[in-house]
């Protein structure tokens, strides 16, 4: 089971768990209780840093920082040779569709068309994806979680997209 529901406290781990291609639940307007139901009757891992949630049926997540507890999730749930990076979308959890050149031409600004090469587009909320300098930024943290820190290191850089 590589599904997960997570609460809102934790939102840049969300986020990261989809880009790196893991299916996850992200919304704020989730009661306690909801979250529970979810997790149960979709077969996905709640995870949380609430004693009480986890108590009742989570994860209770023990590092702090995203990084660490991204880290901590990978090795807890066995993930690392499951990583699929770049194939959901990081806003609203769909799977992304490749689209060609021609059919990118309209969806993206000139100068960032001119130096991409890959272009997927999010069918759930339209959003229109390509590699980037900051695509390039996120295999750097990428390489950075999955322990190869020998690689070049990021400083501070938070992409906004990919
Ligand atoms: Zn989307």
């Amino acid at each position: 089971m590589s599904r997960f529901i997570v609460d809102c406290m934790l939102g840049k781990l969300a986020r990261w768990l989809r880009i790196l291609g893991f299916d996850t639940i992200f919304d704020c307007s989730l009661s306690d209780e909801e979250l529970l139901n979810l997790a149960r009757s979709q077969n996905r891992w709640l995870i949380t840093r609430d004693r009480e949630l986890a108590a009742k049926g989570g994860y209770l997540l023990k590092a702090e920082g995203w990084e660490e507890g991204i880290k901590e999730v990978l090795e807890k749930f066995h993930l690392r040779e499951r990583i699929r990076p770049f194939t959901r979308c990081p806003v609203c959890n769909s799977l992304l569709q490749g689209i060609g050149r021609e059919e990118a031409r309209l969806l993206v600004p000139p100068i960032a068309f001119s130096r991409a090469s890959k272009f997927a587009v999010c069918p759930g909320c339209g959003r229109v994806y390509w590699d980037g300098t900051h695509l390039l930024r996120m295999k750097d943290i990428i390489d950075k979680i999955g322990g190869h820190h020998e690689k070049r290191k990021v400083k501070g850089e938070e992409p906004q997209d990919y």
